[in-house]
């Protein structure tokens, strides 16, 4: 019997899967966060998860994924590798880390299954993609079905932010009442800056963008 009131979110502590991590807890009795360590630059990043998980009363695992760092290092996980300023012409841009939502979502199905779940939430979104392959979801749909076929389940990757742009992630986050913990709490910035960030990397300015849209009509 699978467990349908129960779901596992994929959790960074930045705006996206705060928001994820907020949506499902208003529709499931129970909701366990799981976050990746992988050798950030900025171990804020899982200081802030953490932080988060706390003061929503959530369960939250961290697993090591340090692996991930050895094998494909880039600007977010080194301190040598400046992060691109603007996105690259062609190709991804140097913030991009090789299959990285694949290796997250495949261990959160590990997780979720050996619990009787199938439910897994991620804030991946097309709208902003930023040029990431693993966001789009003709991808989604196509690893869903891999999992399935892989550990004969029926799993149900959930995104609730696919087709909306920052701006109305902003207004997702005010109506499920966590308008302020996404503000103050989470860490999006390449840079390591908590809240409203540096607001000159990529990351801040997209941010940034969506919430001064969203603030005009509030
Ligand atoms: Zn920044």
């Amino acid at each position: 019997m699978k467990n349908k009131n129960e779901a596992v979110v994929v959790f960074s502590g930045g705006q996206d899967s705060t928001t994820c991590l907020l949506w499902a807890m208003k529709k499931y009795d129970k909701v366990y966060a799981v976050s990746f360590d992988y050798g950030q630059r900025h171990v804020l990043e899982l200081e802030c998860a953490k932080e988060i998980c706390k003061k929503l009363n959530v369960e939250h695992t961290i697993m090591d994924m340090s692996l991930l760092n050895q094998l494909a290092p880039n600007s977010l996980t080194r301190d040598d590798i400046e992060v691109d300023k603007d996105a690259p012409a062609e190709g991804t841009p140097n913030s991009f880390v090789e299959g990285r939502n694949m290796v997250f979502l495949t261990f959160v199905a590990i997780f979720a299954k050996v619990r009787g779940i199938s439910d897994i939430i991620t804030g991946v979104s097309q709208s902003d993609f930023s040029g990431y392959p693993d966001c789009r979801d003709v991808f989604i749909k196509s690893l869903n079905t891999t999992l399935n076929l892989a550990m004969d389940y029926d799993f149900d990757i959930i995104t609730p932010l696919m087709w909306i742009d920052k701006e109305e992630t902003w207004e997702l986050s005010d109506k499920l009442g966590g308008f302020d913990i996404v503000r103050e709490m989470t860490l999006t910035c390449y840079n390591g800056v908590k809240g409203d960030g540096c607001g000159e990397c990529p990351a801040c300015k997209l941010r940034k963008k969506g919430l001064d849209a969203y603030l005009k009509r509030r």
